[in-house]
């Protein structure tokens, strides 16, 4: 029977690992499936193929006792472990080779056809994002048979810093759109810009994975900025297509209240004289440096970008406060818009909020709208823009040109008069 090797301990660098690939610990998940499990029962007979992964995940728990082997079902196995990056890396490539029929040290089953996939991620990184990034990598392997089939999903974040500049250079950030309906009017005025770093080995990594890396390497200047390029690009390949949606940007905290990122700002939308823009922005942003970020805001505000406070109610929020800002939209975070039908105290925060946003004149979205039963409510209590996945997810800008030439919004809005008529019944019955 194929050993593989032992997963070096701590001190031990003689299987080749890179010495210096020490650093905060990491863990991994990883994920492997046959790939046709009936047509392998075909071949060996219904009680082989039971006994083949359960045999299978045996031999690989022998060969790396410091990972975590159980078969899960009757054609999947998984393997967890925890440690230093370069014992990591070992056990993610060991799993790699058990069930590579190519590879010298192969397990006698990966003849039957595997599918590997799998996650290593930082430490902050959660259970449940792990587990979903591992699936998500083995649902890759599934359909593309030829991709590397551990896709590394969350990496180290050193790997990741060293790779900023280089995707900022090479094009490999993208703007994913996701349209927010005017809920009276029924119509798409404008959408926010997600971004997203299509990494090339990686596969798409979501903002919250490397927004903080950015900050923290003082990067966000300059992927802010590429941004603001982009959405004006974007924009007029929209117009042209006969749409005409005001594009929002999230801005960070870091950039808020610096002069040569609004000297940048101006100069790119004084180029760009059609371009209509909205800048989303936290208070916790407008707190760092409160004097910088509202001169930058009234400037923005005298060239036509309307500001929008974001994730508002998921800090300290007071509207008395945020009343000194040039804002014209308030984004009621998402915290309280998800349980809006479950809960009974949300509900009556998002109203009083609607009624002294209205008071303040500022427009109010409700971001996270999930239900066609929360998108009735929230246009009962007088929301006047909804965002959701009810609606539509952030996607690319074809699937959003498709989406406003189809005006797909008005099929969303039939199921939720639906809903509506429930909702009014209900009330009447209460
Ligand atoms: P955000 O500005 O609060 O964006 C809303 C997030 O909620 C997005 O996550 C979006 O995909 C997600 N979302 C949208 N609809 C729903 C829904 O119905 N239900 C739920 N549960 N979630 C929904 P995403 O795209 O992963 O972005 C995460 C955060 O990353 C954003 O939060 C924003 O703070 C930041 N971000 C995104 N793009 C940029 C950027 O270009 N620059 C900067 N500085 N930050 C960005
Ligand atoms: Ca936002
Ligand atoms: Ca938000």
């Amino acid at each position: 029977m194929p050993r593989l090797p032992m997963p070096p301990g701590p001190a031990d660098h003689a299987s080749g690992a890179d010495p210096a690939a020490t650093g905060p610990d990491r863990r991994a998940e990883l994920l492997a499936q046959v790939r046709d499990f009936a047509a392998v029962r075909r071949a060996i007979g219904a009680a082989a193929a039971a006994d083949l992964t359960r045999a299978a995940a045996e031999r690989l728990a022998g060969a790396l006792p410091l990972a975590r082997v159980v078969a899960v079902g009757q054609d999947v196995i998984r393997v967890s472990c925890g440690g230093a990056p370069d014992k990591v890396e070992h056990v993610s490539a060991a799993v790699r080779s058990f069930f590579d029929p190519a590879h010298e040290r192969c397990d006698e089953a990966a003849r039957h056809g595997w599918a590997v996939g799998g996650a290593i991620a930082a430490p902050e990184v959660d259970d449940v994002t792990l587990a979903e990034t591992s699936e998500a990598a083995l649902a890759q392997a599934i359909a593309v048979p030829d991709v590397a089939p551990v896709a590394a999903a969350l990496v180290a974040e050193a790997d990741l810093a060293s790779e900023l500049d280089r995707a900022l250079a090479e094009d490999e950030m993208e703007l994913f759109y996701q349209p927010k309906l005017h809920v009276r009017q029924q119509v798409i005025k404008s959408a926010e810009a997600l971004i997203r770093w299509r990494h090339p080995t990686r596969g798409l990594i979501p903002p919250a994975d490397f927004i903080p890396l950015a900050e923290e390497r003082r990067r966000v200047g300059p992927l802010t900025l590429w941004t603001v390029r982009r959405a004006i690009q974007d924009q007029r390949r929209l117009r042209r297509l006969g749409h005409d949606v005001r594009i929002f940007i999230n801005i960070s905290g870091q950039v808020l209240a610096d002069a040569a990122f609004a000297e940048a700002v101006c100069h790119y939308v004084a180029a760009a004289p059609d371009a209509r823009l909205g800048f989303e922005i936290t208070e916790t942003a407008v707190i760092r440096d409160p004097e910088g970020a509202i001169a930058n805001l009234q400037r923005f505000d005298s060239i036509g970008i309307t500001v929008s406070i974001d994730d508002y109610g998921a800090g300290l929020s007071s509207l008395a406060y945020l009343k000194q800002l040039p804002a014209r939209e308030l984004k009621i975070d998402k915290l309280f818009i998800t349980g809006i039908t479950s809960s009974h105290r949300d509900p009556l925060i998002v109203r009083s909020t609607i009624d002294l946003a209205h008071a303040l004149d500022m427009e109010v979205v409700a971001e996270g709208v999930e239900t066609h039963a929360a998108l009735a409510l929230l246009s009962v209590m007088g929301c006047d823009m909804v965002q959701g996945y009810v609606l539509s997810r952030p996607v690319e800008l074809e699937t959003l040109a498709g989406f406003l030439a189809e005006e797909r919004h008005h099929r969303a809005s039939a199921d939720t008069r639906a809903s509506f008529t429930r909702l009014s019944a209900t009330w009447k019955r209460a």
